[in-house]
C-alpha cells in the first residue's frame, strides 16, 4: 500500500483488536515530531515511543519506508519493528505459555537472566513427578528465550524491568507500479 500511493512512510500496529485510546499519546507525540518540528519518522517513532507506557502491552508497532532504487519502478520497502519488552513476563517481547509444557500448572514464571538469554523455571513443586512411581521421573519445565539476531533496546522510556525494542526486518524490493504491492509483515 505504501508503495501503491506513494506515501514515504507509513505506521502500522498489530494488535489483533487495537484500541485507539492506547495509541493516542504515540501518535499525538509523533505527529507533533515529524509534522511539526520536521524530524524523520524513524527518528521521532523511538521518541513517541518513550512517551507511550499504555502503547505497549497493547499493540506492537511497525514503521513502512520507501527507498529508491537505480531503477524507476523499483523500490526498496523497509520495515522496521518496534515491540514491547518485559522481564518478567514478556522477555525479548516474547508472551510467555500460560502453562508449564511438562506438568500443565498455570504459571507465574520465575525467570533468570543469562548472557542474552532468559530461562523461566516452572514453580510447581511437583513438577515431573511421578505419582505412580513416586519419584521425579523429569526434569523440571523450563522455557528459555533467546534474544533474537539484530534486536536493539531503546533508550527512550527504558524502564529497570521494561524497555521498547527494535527490528530491522529484511527489505523487499517491489514494483513501484503494480497492483499488487500489499505487504504481509511477519
Ligand atoms: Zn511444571
Amino acid at each position: 500500500m505504501v508503495g501503491r500511493f506513494g506515501f514515504s512512510s507509513a505506521i502500522a500496529f498489530d494488535a489483533q483488536h487495537l484500541q485507539p485510546l492506547a495509541t493516542w499519546a504515540f501518535l499525538a507525540t509523533l505527529t507533533e515530531a515529524v509534522f511539526i518540528e520536521g524530524h524523520r519518522a524513524d527518528d521521532a517513532i523511538p521518541h513517541a515511543l518513550g512517551h507511550s507506557n499504555r502503547l505497549g502491552p497493547h499493540s506492537g508497532v511497525y514503521l513502512i519506508t520507501l527507498s529508491p532504487t537505480t531503477s524507476e519502478t523499483q523500490k526498496i520497502v523497509n520495515v522496521t519493528k518496534y515491540i514491547w519488552s518485559h522481564r518478567d513476563y514478556r522477555p525479548w517481547g516474547t508472551t510467555l505459555p500460560v502453562q508449564c509444557r511438562e506438568c500443565g500448572t498455570p504459571q507465574q514464571w520465575a525467570g533468570m537472566k543469562c548472557s542474552d538469554n532468559y530461562t523461566f523455571e516452572c514453580r510447581y513443586e511437583f513438577c515431573g513427578w511421578d505419582p505412580v512411581c513416586q519419584e521425579f521421573v523429569k526434569p523440571r519445565g523450563t522455557y528459555v528465550v533467546e534474544k533474537p539476531e539484530g534486536m536493539q533496546v531503546i533508550p527512550n522510556g527504558k524502564l529497570p524491568s521494561s524497555s521498547w525494542l527494535r527490528f530491522c526486518l529484511p527489505a523487499k524490493v517491489i514494483e513501484a507500479d503494480s497492483e499488487d504491492l500489499a505487504m504481509e509483515l511477519d
